[in-house]
């Protein structure tokens, strides 16, 4: 670590970081438990590191000290700016700061490939930020991606269960993802009123067709929209329900949460082939 850094606490204290809950500011303090998510994400060897949210910056300091060429931070708090460039200071050419929304940035021409992502998420925007990812995952090596564990769990749930839905297809569907390690509440300053869970996703070698996954995107929300309800029921809104369900060899008295993430796919190639 850089001798000439503050502590987390006092570039808190002075940069008037107090956590604001309507940023979805939970701060790791602990510089291990950052080595060790920076680590989750290895090898990053060579590679422009995406952090959303770095905040007082124990998490951009950790992806600092590891081999990453660079590491490109977003950070939509602009009393947090300040901190970062501190840092940027401290460690020459290896840090970018951009002050702005996650939501709105263009990743590809932020850093230049090969490209992953590591981020402890404001919880409010973990899910969309997630989904916008994931429409262009082709342009990641890899997420690490730390979220409240309720969303965790419904990323990589398995069919029928519990926490199986949407997310777990969109995600299951265009990457490989898996739990890597879960966190109380008080990992965190100031702590959240749930656990929090890392989240390891790495892209399938194979980038489909954006219009399949929007495909994909319009069949699940159909058929969650309503979980209870039988398929031939719940995506009538899809138009001729009944064919597209033997077009894609189901049986329409099934429910959602039954069908795997290949019965999924083979809905939105037929949904896609109508046009
Ligand atoms: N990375 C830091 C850490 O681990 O201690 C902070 C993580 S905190 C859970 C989430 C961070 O995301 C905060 O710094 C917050 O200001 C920032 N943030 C919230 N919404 C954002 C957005 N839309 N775009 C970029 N950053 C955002």
């Amino acid at each position: 670590m850089s001798a000439s850094l503050p502590s987390l606490a006092e570039t808190i204290a002075r940069h008037g970081l107090a956590a604001r809950k309507s940023l979805g500011q939970h701060f790791l303090l602990d510089a291990a438990l950052c080595a060790r998510i920076a680590s989750i994400a290895a090898p990053l060897e060579g590679r422009h590191v995406l952090e959303v949210g770095p905040g007082p910056g124990g998490l951009t300091r950790a992806l600092l000290e590891s081999p990453a060429a660079g590491v490109v931070a977003v950070e939509l708090d602009h009393r947090a700016i300040a901190a970062q460039e501190e840092l940027a200071a401290a460690y020459p050419g290896r840090l970018r700061v951009v002050e702005g929304d996650a939501l709105r940035i263009d990743a590809e021409a932020l850093l230049p490939a090969p490209r992953r992502i590591v981020a402890n998420l404001p919880y409010n925007v973990g899910t969309p930020l997630l989904i916008g990812w994931l429409r262009q995952a082709h342009l990641f090596e890899s997420m690490t991606l730390m979220f409240q564990q309720e969303v965790a769990e419904r990323i990589v749930a398995a069919p029928d269960t519990e926490h199986y839905g949407r997310l777990a297809v969109l995600a299951q569907w265009r990457c490989q993802c898996r739990m890597t390690l879960r966190l109380p509440p008080g990992a965190f300053s100031p702590p959240p009123k749930v656990w929090s869970a890392i989240v390891h996703l790495v892209p399938h070698a194979e980038a489909p067709d954006p219009a399949l996954m929007a495909a994909l995107e319009r069949v699940t929300a159909a058929a969650f929209g309503q979980r209870r309800k039988m398929l031939r029921s719940s995506l009538k809104a899809l138009g001729g329900a009944e064919a597209l369900l033997g077009e894609a060899g189901l049986d329409g008295t099934r429910r959602a949460e039954t069908l795997s993430v290949a019965e999924f796919d083979r809905l939105a190639r037929r949904v896609l082939a109508r046009g």
